[in-house]
């Protein structure tokens, strides 16, 4: 009976949960860990906050703004900020640049409503904006949610009025409208893609007309008066903006025992903030550490501050300059962790997920050989040996790890930016924090998986 038990033990993989061989120091750093990272998360609510917020953390560890041309030595700890929406950082290793870097990637933007350029109208003695949404939202989520408003105005003259409200004690919040059910009897029949067109997620600003009632337009009037005399624009002004509506409100703990934290744009700050605090923690690194937080990943990491964008060449070649190390010789024999979050297996939609495939809460980072939807479309697909490399560091140093799926192969799909850093020519593997309701206005996660992300990251950027 014992031995056939030993043999079980020793063949069969058998995943277990975190909490059953989490250690007592595990799980003090874990708790101060994450308690740091709600509050990267309360700060980082856009892609542009997100790079604020690094800055200041950054510069408070010693990184310098990257300067072309600067002398680099090991240790060195450098930061580039790309138009104030993406950023990279990187400390110097001791090995050259030609043995590769390590690098991890993940990306800030979360799906949100973006204004239009044209925002501002009434209806029925109401005020509203319109908005465009971005990246990939379930609509009907975003009714009846305490909205806050954040982004930057560029004024005719050029200068530039950033906006923040709906975040602090005593500010106004925003609001969509939804129907009441009384009236709802055609809109329940419809599909929930359906129910809520893109049209109709207008928030709600205001009611108080401009004081002369024969003017026009007094109601819309009456709050561009308000934003002109706090902001001084005008409705014009708007065309030049990106004026972000997001879900206002803090993260907070979850459960009796709190082993959760929920918050808006998780996807992708949690992998995010696991990255910056691995890259700050990691003790002298032989090979240079680089973290990138990209913008649009939503949205296919397009545009000049999305993965795409040779702002990363440019970074990187820099680097590799100041050693006379060639970008391709450098690319070639670096490693990239795309840390990126994944599904987590949702007992209340059992349906779409390979339970024998899925990502479990609590028991710990997600490694993703390949996204993508279908027969793999999309996915860069990971090697055998890179898979095996990251499971040896993770089986090494305490990190706990699963393999993740997002879901099964029929139910839909998803990308990273996995595939645009294989594409030139470096070793790639997603791996991430699995969460539940992903891209809604609060996701959840576990704070187990936070804290294993950040020990993988800080392990890459120490190991690999
Ligand atoms: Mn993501
Ligand atoms: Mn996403």
């Amino acid at each position: 009976m014992t031995k056939k038990n030993e043999l079980a033990e020793k063949l069969l993989y058998q995943p277990k949960n975190g909490y059953d061989r989490l250690s007592d120091d595990d799980r003090r750093e874990m708790e101060r860990y994450c308690a740091d990272y709600m509050s990267f998360l309360d700060r980082g609510k856009t892609e542009r906050l997100c790079v604020d917020c690094c800055v200041e953390l950054a510069e408070a560890r010693g990184f310098r703004e990257y300067v072309p041309g600067m002398a680099l030595h090991a240790g060195d700890r450098v930061y580039c900020n790309n138009r104030g929406k993406s950023i990279l950082l990187a400390v110097i290793g001791t090995e050259s640049l030609s043995a590769g870097a390590n690098i991890g990637a993940a990306h800030t933007d979360s799906p949100r409503l973006d204004l239009k350029p044209r925002a501002l109208y009434e209806d029925a003695e109401l005020a509203f904006f319109k908005t465009h949404h971005y990246g990939g939202i379930r609509k009907y989520q975003w009714v009846t949610v305490p909205l806050a408003l954040h982004g930057v105005v560029v004024r005719g003259d050029g200068s530039v009025v950033a906006v923040h409200i709906g975040e602090e004690p005593g500010e106004p919040q925003f609001i969509i409208n939804d129907l009441l059910p009384h009236l709802g009897r055609e809109q329940s029949k419809k599909p929930l893609g359906e129910a809520i067109p893109s049209e109709s997620l207008n928030v709600l600003v205001g009611s108080v007309p401009f004081v002369d009632e024969e003017v026009k337009n007094r109601f819309k009037l009456g709050v561009l008066q308000l934003l002109h005399e706090k902001y001084g624009v005008t409705e014009e002004d708007f065309i030049s903006a990106e004026l972000e509506v997001v879900p206002a409100g803090r993260s907070a703990e979850v459960g009796f025992d709190r082993s959760f934290i929920s918050g808006y744009g998780q996807d992708d700050r949690v992998c995010a903030y696991a990255e910056l605090a691995g890259i700050f923690d990691a003790k002298q690194p032989k090979k240079t550490a680089v973290c990138i937080f990209a913008d649009k990943e939503e949205i296919g990491s397009e545009g000049v501050s999305g993965m795409k964008s040779a702002a990363f060449e440019r970074f990187m070649g820099d680097l590799c300059a100041s050693q006379g190390v060639s970008l391709a010789e450098c690319f070639a024999h670096s490693f990239c962790l795309s840390a990126d979050v994944t599904a987590a297996y949702d007992p209340n939609f059992a349906d779409v997920y390979d339970k024998k495939n899925a990502a479990f809460v609590n028991y710990g980072v997600g490694l993703c050989k390949y996204t993508g939807a279908g027969g793999k479309s999309g996915a860069s697909d990971a090697s055998a040996e890179l898979v095996g490399k990251v499971r040896a560091l993770c089986n090494d140093n305490g990190v706990f790890w699963q393999m993740a799926e997002l879901g099964k192969t029929d139910a839909g799909g998803g990308g990273t930016v996995a595939k645009f850093m294989a594409e030139r020519n470096i070793d790639t593997l997603d791996a991430g924090v699995p969460v539940l309701s992903m891209h809604a206005p609060r996701e959840t996660v576990a704070k187990l998986d936070c804290y294993m992300t950040y020990k993988l990251m800080r392990t890459i950027f120490e190991q690999a």
